[in-house]
C-alpha cells in the first residue's frame, strides 16, 4: 500500500528518517524552513557527537562520509579538579566521531534531495498543520526544541526542572592540542560546572569543542553571557583565566598565542529546560502527528545523548512505518512503546548528572579512578543510557555494579 508521510524539520531526527524511509520505498517528503546553503556562515548550532551506535546507522543509511579512522576518537579521561585530583580513563569499543552539523545537515539533505526525496522549503506555521494532516498518511513532527512543541503537552511527571540547570558557553576553537589517540575530556569543577572538551570536524579541519556546563552561581557562569563580539580580548583572556583554574589539564593543553574561536560565529551561550513531551496528537478521522527527536525529549547537552536519541528514535518509527499498515494512534503507542526505555533513560540519566552527587554516584567516580573496567563499562554506556540507567537508577543499582566488578577484579583461587 502506497503511504505518504510528512515530516516536518530536517534535524537528525528528520534526516535518519526520511533516509531510512527513502532506502525502504516509503514516500516521505520533508519540509523544513532553512537551506542547505543557510548554514555555512550561521552560528554555532551546537557541537554533537555520535557514538558508535549512531555511527552504524549512519553506515546502513550510507553517509558515513567522515569514516576515516583519523577523524574519531576512541575514548574519555575523566578529571575532577579536587584538591587531590581524580582522573581516569574510560575506553569505547568502537570510536565515536563529532562532525560539525552545519557540515552534516547540508550533506544529508543534499543527499537525501539527490536519491529522489522531496523537501520543500518554507516555514511551517500552526494554521498549515491541518491542511498538512489531510496531506499525509502520517505526520512527524522533528522541529527542534523551539518549534511546534506546544503541540505536544509537556510531561511534568518525567520533567523535573523548570530552568536550564547549567548556563552553556559553548564555542569551537583552534590552539588546542588534540589527545593521541584523539579522545574527549569531561573535566569537572565541583560546584563550579562541567565541560566537555571535543575534537570536532569543521570547515578548516579539526577544532576543539569547549562545551562549558557552568553551574548558575558558581565562578564561571560569566562565561554563559560575557561578550567576544563586543570585547574579543576580555572575553578569551577571562576565559583563559578560568580554565587555568577550573580546569587544569585542558588548559595545559592549550597554546594562549593561537588561542581563539576557530570562526567569530563558532560561539553559543545560553541554556537548555530538560523536557519530556507526550508524544501523539490524535485528529478527526484518526489521522496522527507523531513527535521526533528533541520535540518528545529535549536533555542538557552533558551527557551528549540529545541527537543519539532523535536518531535511535527515527529508526525506531522508520522500522514500525515499514511494517504497519496502518499509522493510527495504535500505531503511535506502539512507536512509543519500543522507543520509550532507551530515550526516558537518557533523560533521566542526564538529569541525575545535573543534581549534586548521592554519596553511591560519588563513591561510584571515586571507584572508577582505579577500576578500568568499570570506567570502560560507563564509558560504552553513552551508547546505551538504558544499560546507563540500569546500573545507576538507585543507590542498590550502584553498589550491586560496583561489587560485581570488583568480584570480577579479585584474583582467582586455584582449583585443588
Ligand atoms: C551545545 C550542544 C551540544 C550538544 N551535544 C550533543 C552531543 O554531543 N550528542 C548528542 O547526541 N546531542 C547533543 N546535543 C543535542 C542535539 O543537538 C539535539 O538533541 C539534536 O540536534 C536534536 O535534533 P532534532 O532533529 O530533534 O531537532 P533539530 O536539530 O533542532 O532540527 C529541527 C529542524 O526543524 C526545523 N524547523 C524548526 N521550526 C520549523 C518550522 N516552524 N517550520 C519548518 N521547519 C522548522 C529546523 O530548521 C531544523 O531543520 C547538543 C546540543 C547542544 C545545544
Amino acid at each position: 500500500m502506497k503511504r505518504k508521510i510528512g515530516i516536518i524539520g530536517a534535524g537528525v531526527g528528520g534526516l535518519h528518517l526520511a533516509l531510512y524511509l527513502n532506502k525502504h520505498g516509503v514516500d516521505a517528503t520533508v519540509i523544513t524552513d532553512r537551506e542547505p546553503h543557510a548554514y555555512r556562515d550561521s552560528q554555532l548550532i551546537n557541537t554533537v557527537a555520535h557514538h558508535h551506535v549512531t555511527l552504524a546507522r549512519e553506515a546502513y543509511l550510507g553517509i558515513d562520509h567522515w569514516s576515516k579512522p583519523e577523524l574519531s576518537y576512541t575514548h574519555h579521561n575523566h578529571f575532577f579538579n579536587f584538591p587531590e585530583p581524580l582522573q581516569f580513563r574510560g575506553d569505547f569499543s568502537r570510536p565515536s566521531r563529532a562532525v560539525d552539523y552545519r557540515i552534516y545537515l547540508p550533506v544529508l539533505m543534499e543527499e537525501f534531495m539527490r536519491r529522489g526525496g522531496e523537501i520543500e522549503f518554507r516555514r511551517v506555521e500552526e494554521d498549515d498543520i491541518g491542511p498538512l494532516v489531510d496531506r499525509f498518511d502520517l505526520l512527524v513532527v522533528s522541529t527542534g526544541k523551539g518549534g511546534f512543541s506546544q503541540l505536544f503537552p509537556y510531561r511534568p511527571d518525567l520533567t523535573p526542572y523548570t530552568q536550564p540547570q547549567r548556563r552553556l558557553c559553548v564555542g569551537l576553537y583552534k590552539g588546542v592540542r588534540h589527545g593521541e589517540p584523539m579522545n574527549v575530556t569531561l573535566s569537572v569543577s565541583p560546584g563550579h560546572g562541567e565541560m566537555i572538551v571535543i575534537p570536532t570536524v569543521t570547515f578548516d579541519g579539526i577544532a576543539t569543542a569547549l562545551l562549558m556546563e557552568n553551574v548558575p552561581g558558581g565562578d564561571l557562569e560569566e562565561l554563559a553571557t560575557l561578550s567576544y563580539a563586543q570585547d574579543r580580548p576580555r572575553f578569551l583572556a577571562t576565559l583563559l583565566a578560568k580554565l587555568e583554574k577550573h580546569h587544569t589539564t585542558t588548559y595545559d593543553r592549550i597554546d594562549p598565542a593561537r588561542f581563539d574561536l576557530a570562526q567569530e560565529q563558532d560561539l553559543l551561550q545560553g541554556g537548555v529546560v530538560p523536557t519530556v513531551r507526550s508524544t501523539t496528537v490524535e485528529f478527526p478521522g484518526g489521522k496522527c502527528a507523531i513527535a521526533l527527536g528533541d520535540v518528545h525529549s529535549v536533555v542538557d547537552p552533558m551527557m551528549g545523548q540529545g541527537a543519539n536519541m532523535a536518531s535511535y528514535a527515527a529508526f525506531v518509527l522508520g522500522e514500525e512505518i515499514v511494517n504497519s499498515d496502518v499509522l493510527d494512534v495504535r500505531f503511535c503507542e506502539k512507536v512509543d512503546l519500543k522507543r520509550q526505555d532507551r530515550v526516558l533513560a537518557a533523560s533521566r540519566w542526564t538529569n541525575m548528572m545535573l543534581a549534586p552527587p548521592s554519596p553511591e554516584l560519588g563513591e561510584l567516580l571515586g571507584t572508577m579512578g582505579h577500576n578500568k573496567a568499570l570506567a570502560d563499562e560507563f564509558t560504552e554506556n553513552f551508547n546505551y543510557p538504558e544499560v546507563q540507567w540500569d546500573r545507576i537508577s538507585t543507590p542498590q543499582r550502584i553498589r550491586a555494579w560496583i561489587d560485581r566488578t570488583a568480584a570480577d577484579r579479585a584474583p582467582q583461587t586455584q582449583a585443588a
